[in-house]
């Protein structure tokens, strides 16, 4: 279960063995009602899934690794969506031979912790649909 304390602005999380990160962290947006934050995080997992927005195609080339990984680095924001929390996240993974991989993070379930701080940020930012690339951008 996914443990949580509050240091003012900042939000550490800790997450254990089988809980998915994306998700953990969409339900605290959530519950909190963060509408704005930095997200960094390290800790290992065993099966994540990410991918490459391919901008011609309009859709994410996913990628699912299962095997055991160490996040070398996690980085994104929360905003708001229609109103609900929106995550972007972004991540890099080391294997046993120290191979390097990542991209846009859709799902990474924890093998043993997760290590994460919410940096909150005073004032709210929205998406919007952009017809460019067919993605939801910042509307500021
Ligand atoms: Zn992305």
């Amino acid at each position: 279960m996914m443990k949580c304390k509050r240091f003012g602005d900042t939000v550490a999380v800790r997450l254990n063995r089988g809980e998915d990160i994306v998700s953990s962290i969409q339900t605290l947006s959530k519950k909190e009602g963060i509408k704005l934050a930095t997200v960094s995080a390290i800790g290992a997992v065993d099966n994540v899934t990410f991918g490459l927005y391919d901008i011609e195609k309009r859709e994410y080339k996913e990628n699912r690794i299962s095997k055991p990984l160490e996040i070398v680095s996690f980085c994104g924001n929360t905003t708001l969506k229609d109103g609900e929390p929106f995550l972007h996240l972004h991540a890099s993974f080391a294997d046993s031979d120290g191979n390097v991989f990542g991209g846009h993070l859709n799902e990474a379930r924890v093998s043993a912790t997760c290590e994460i701080f919410i940096k909150l940020i005073y004032g709210s930012i929205d998406r919007k649909s952009d017809d460019e690339t067919g993605l939801y951008i910042f509307d500021i």
